[in-house]
């Protein structure tokens, strides 16, 4: 039954999604790109139901940029206050990026090598983090900071996917982590050596299961 929902992690998330508030996010607070991949989740458990906190489309991505500002570079973080909202193409362009990052994720915790893909998809993403400064024409020397892509959306993807170059073959590499729980298919940064689960919620309900076969295990022995 837990082996089906595990399968899950590798599967082009795309069925049975239900819309949810990004606020409702079991988990956040992880490196930005794992942010974005755990914009999909399972709610309820080993039987639950795949969530997609973007399912309602360009406003959702709006709203869960928008609470991640100030953890953009301090250039795009200003931009991203005063930005109108993303476009249908762009909004796709999330959804392709999470894909990606979804998968190469997967890779990087089970051993394997990444798929030419979602590779790609990523170093495609990444050139339009580029920014530099430039002097501006006029009296007086100041400058200006230019951005390879010209619109805030865009240079959202690219910040997320550099961050996710960096998170994929830096220093926390190894302690990137796919939740072991049955029924989760959530990534996070193991922070410190105690933590086993994503959430709180994973690890009680294990424990609670764990519990349960064993007081099932002991009322079939005590009947025997
Ligand atoms: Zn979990």
């Amino acid at each position: 039954m837990a082996k089906s929902v595990g399968d899950g992690r590798e599967r082009p998330v795309t069925e049975e999604l239900e819309p949810s508030a990004a606020d409702e996010l079991p988990l956040s607070g992880e490196p930005l790109p794992l942010d974005l991949v755990n914009t999909t989740y399972i709610r309820g458990g080993v039987r639950g139901r795949l969530v997609d906190a973007f399912a309602a489309g360009p406003q959702a991505v709006d709203v869960w940029l928008a609470a991640r500002r100030g953890r953009f570079s301090p250039v795009l973080a200003d931009r991203l206050s005063e930005a109108g909202p993303i476009d249908p193409a762009r909004y796709r362009e999330f959804l392709e990026l999470r894909g990606a990052l979804r998968s190469l994720a997967a890779a990087r915790t089970s051993g394997e090598d990444p798929e030419t893909g979602p590779l790609a998809v990523v170093n495609a993403r990444a050139r339009s983090a580029a920014h530099w400064p430039e002097l501006v024409a006029g009296s007086g020397f100041r400058s200006v900071v230019r951005t390879a892509a010209d619109d805030v959306g865009g240079a959202a993807l690219g910040e997320i996917a550099a961050a996710a170059v960096d998170l994929f073959t830096g220093p926390a590499a190894d302690r990137l982590r796919a939740c072991p729980a049955p029924g989760c298919i959530l990534y996070f940064v193991r922070t410190h050596a105690r933590r086993e689960w994503c959430t709180v919620g994973c690890g009680n309900r294990v424990r609670v299961a764990r519990h349960s076969r064993r007081a099932r295990a002991g009322g079939a022995a005590g009947e025997a």
